[in-house]
């Protein structure tokens, strides 16, 4: 019933010849050493490919690495990468100021203008999107970000841990590649850090070789949270839309929220997008602004009782941070604008509480802010 839990980081052999033949190999068949290949990872890697509709997939240490470790993988000194600006504040600093110092640059183009791609794509490696961006949760067009990455013969990453491929199978859209912040829904409790990569066989050796030489490998342990954490991920994942749903409304009808973001809502932009490619569900996650800016929206959190001031999401419990001084601390302010963020925006990953629950402590600790 429950998966291996395979520990070793080696394995013994009884005979020198299959040994010297395993070795040489390395990501042949067969355990050797666990930055290698280990039974319980392997699973897991099974398990998320199946699901994303992939030939293989790579585990990683976190999403960043996944993250890091795919445009390592795919790209060189000299390359270019076209990226969204409506990114996780992790991978927006990663493409802005780390890769560039290994001589990789990025174009950034806003997620709404997927019709005007032709230009940067020109001479570009790949081209990065979010499913559902972080934190303002627009809807990227999968099917026209891919139709432009096919035109320009690059391959379209897509991260889709805000979607999960509960929601949303990037590749049935076009997409190349998908990666996870297996932290996030994959793990669900809060208590595993991971990330996944899930691609084609000829891509999947490029990004295997890397993880081989960098070493960014998941800890079985982790890789065993991540298989058990899968077994409700789509319980856990379609409890927390309805909340999330339940809860923007309500958000939307209270007279101190100025705008709430969520595509599972009628009069949202990204709602038709939502229903193209989630299937009208609009995930576990939503923004809002208070009125009255940062300092109302600060005391508002610091009032939350069921709802934790907390990094991450995707888990059970409900977590709220405020994104210019939590998830998104390296955008300046500028860049801040240009995604979308305003100052007092907060983002709230809703959990799998009674919905009724969480509304009342949002209720409760906006009433106690005036
Ligand atoms: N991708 C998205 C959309 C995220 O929100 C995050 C983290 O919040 C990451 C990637 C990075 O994942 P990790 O924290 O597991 O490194």
């Amino acid at each position: 019933m429950s998966p291996l839990l395979d520990l070793s980081t080696t394995y013994e052999f009884d005979d020198t010849d299959e040994f010297a033949a395993a070795s040489q190999s390395k990501l042949g068949d067969g355990y050797v050493y666990s930055r290698w290949a280990n039974p319980t990872v392997d699973a897991l890697e099974a398990a998320v490919a199946d699901l994303e509709g992939a030939a293989g997939s790579e585990a990683f240490s976190s999403g960043m690495a996944a993250i890091a470790g795919t445009f390592l993988a795919l790209c060189e000194a000299g390359d270019r990468i076209v990226a969204v600006r409506q990114l996780y504040g992790g991978t927006y600093s990663l493409l802005s100021e780390m890769l560039p110092r290994y001589g990789i640059e990025t174009t950034f183009v806003d997620v709404a203008d997927h019709d005007a791609l032709a230009a940067p794509l020109r001479g570009a490696k790949l081209l990065y999107c979010e499913t559902i961006g972080n934190p303002v949760v627009q809807v990227a067009d999968l099917p026209a970000f891919a139709a432009a990455a096919q035109e320009a013969a690059v391959p379209l990453v897509v991260d889709n841990t805000f979607a999960t491929p509960i929601l949303c199978r990037p590749i049935e859209h076009g997409a190349a590649v998908v990666l996870h912040s297996a932290t996030k829904y994959i793990g669900g409790h809060n208590d595993l850090l991971g990330g996944i990569v899930c691609t084609s066989d000829a891509l999947l050796e490029k990004i295997r070789h890397y993880t081989l030489e960098f070493g960014p490998t998941m800890s079985p342990f982790n890789a065993w949270l991540g298989l058990r954490g899968m077994t409700t991920m789509s319980l856990r994942v379609e409890r927390a839309c309805d909340n999330a749903l339940a809860v923007a409304k309500a958000l939307q009808a209270h007279p101190d929220i100025e705008t709430v973001y969520y595509p599972g809502l009628e009069d949202d932009p990204s709602k038709n997008l939502a229903d193209e490619l989630l299937g009208g569900r609009g995930g576990g996650v939503l923004g809002f602004d208070v009125t009255g800016g940062k300092e109302r929206a600060a005391r508002f959190q610091s009032r939350l009782q069921l709802v934790k001031r907390a990094a991450s999401l995707g888990g059970i419990r409900s977590l709220i941070v405020h994104a210019a001084s939590v998830t998104h601390t390296q955008l300046s302010e500028s860049e801040l604008r240009a995604a979308g963020i305003s100052e007092g925006f907060c983002r709230l990953s809703v959990g799998i509480e009674d919905a009724e629950d969480i509304i009342d402590d949002l209720e409760q600790a906006l009433k106690s802010t005036d």
